[in-house]
């Protein structure tokens, strides 16, 4: 399976990675990160087809897309 992996240090809760995903694979947190922010959670990892939108429109750098060969280390 995918994994996606959202930096909260970074995201700024704009929701472009919501409205992007074609699979909506993201919810928005009730919860406020560190920075005072609603972050995404990839709530429906099993749909995401890895087309790497969410990744590229992300204006702050705050997604990663892992493909599910990734072997950490
Ligand atoms: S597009 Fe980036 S900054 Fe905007 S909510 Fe998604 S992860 Fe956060
Ligand atoms: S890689 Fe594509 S399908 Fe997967 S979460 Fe990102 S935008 Fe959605």
């Amino acid at each position: 399976m995918p994994r996606i992996v959202v930096n909260k240090n970074y995201c700024k809760g704009c929701e472009i990675c919501v409205e992007i995903c074609p699979k909506k694979v993201f919810e928005m947190s009730k919860e406020f990160s560190e920075r005072g922010y609603h972050t995404p959670i990839p709530v429906r990892i099993k749909d995401c087809i890895l087309c790497h939108q969410c990744e590229l429109y992300c204006p702050d750098q705050a997604i990663t897309v892992l493909e599910d060969d990734y072997v950490e280390g």
